[in-house]
């Protein structure tokens, strides 16, 4: 076994089987990716995969920190769902399927509970991520919309959460938006932005998605996937912007030059801000981003070599707007 794995000893409440739980070193797991809902990627581990105990002797799951504490009137509640799923052996290390097998039990078993919405809201939620991992995506799709739903009444009736208020309001957001509900997406996120003592990292989180969410809702209903609005789409993958008929017959004709598609990283506010100038506030839609920040690249790039010997993005700031006072008269405003 790796040093991230380790056993320890668990009893069933329901059989009293004894047997051995995988545990995971959380300390030695190094993380690689976290998803905008709080599903944490790593590259050397699998903690979700082991969330859910299950018993070898009577098939019971659930999640560590619900397995043991079995009232007398959930007993009874399991009896029909445990002789309906029979045991299973899924000590030991996991597969991807194991893991999704025990979830899948572990929902069965706790529907039968009462469990706070707010774990059940997780478990769905976890479930889903595994389905993500799998390629599954519309059982992902489904595992999504029960998460919400569960965490909806759990925002309406529960007071002891498993998580922080501005986390539940975020994620109810994060899942409307994953669930194409854009409208209802930015109405969430608004709530944890006006919130005055939300944490910063849950504030800047519901900022960005409330700008992805925005942008899928001016689009309309076509697929959009985080990644597709973050990077910049050059312009073979969108149509090209129509020319103005000339007025006058033109004589020379444009060089045609071939065009490169590049994936780039922006904030969301420059591309916010790219857009803005290609309908230019008047619901216009112009220009796209790809148009704006090839015009703008094509204003600088006749820079003089020697303005480029810059050692930062604040200086080529600065060379770009003295050639833009330089180019345009010092007219305009360059600052931001
Ligand atoms: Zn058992």
């Amino acid at each position: 076994m790796s040093r991230v794995l380790y056993e320890k000893e668990q009893v069933c409440p329901i059989c009293q089987t004894t047997f051995p739980k995988m545990m995971v070193r959380n300390s030695l797991c190094s993380v690689e990716k976290r998803d905008t809902d709080f599903r944490v990627q790593y590259r050397n581990c699998n903690p979700n995969w082991y969330v859910i105990v299950v018993c070898p002797g009577c098939g019971y799951a659930a999640p560590k920190s619900s397995f043991s504490a079995v009232g007398e009137k959930e007993r009874e509640a399991l009896k029909p769902v445990l002789a309906e799923l029979g045991p299973v052996d899924l000590t030991g290390k996991r597969t991807l399927p194991q893991a999704v097998e025990s979830f899948e039990r572990a929902i069965k078993c706790s529907e039968v509970r009462q469990l706070s919405r707010s774990v059940m809201g997780g478990l769905y939620l976890k479930t889903a991520w595994l389905y993500r991992e799998m390629g599954e995506a519309s059982k992902e799709q489904q595992l999504l919309a029960k998460a919400l739903e569960a965490y909806l009444k759990a925002y309406e009736h529960e007071r002891d959460l498993s998580m922080s208020i501005e986390d539940l309001i975020y994620l109810i957001g994060e899942l409307n938006r994953r669930l194409k509900r854009y409208e209802e997406a930015i109405i969430w996120f608004s709530k944890v932005i006006e919130m005055k003592d939300a944490k910063p990292s849950t504030t800047r989180l519901a900022r960005e998605m409330w700008q992805l969410a925005r942008e899928a809702y001016r689009r309309g209903p076509a697929e959009h996937s985080i990644e597709e609005v973050y990077s910049l789409q050059g312009a073979d993958s969108e149509p090209e912007p129509q020319p103005a008929p000339a007025a006058e017959p033109v004589a020379v004709k444009p060089k045609r030059r071939a065009k490169v598609q590049v994936s780039t990283q922006l904030y969301v506010d420059q591309l916010d801000w790219l857009e803005k100038i290609g309908r230019w506030w008047a619901g216009e839609p112009n220009l796209d981003a790809g148009s704006c920040l090839r015009a703008l690249l094509d204003l600088v790039s006749d820079l003089a070599p020697q303005s480029l010997q810059v050692n930062d993005e604040e200086e080529l700031q600065q060379a770009f707007a003295e050639h833009i006072i330089a180019k345009t008269g010092g007219g305009g405003g360059v600052g931001s």
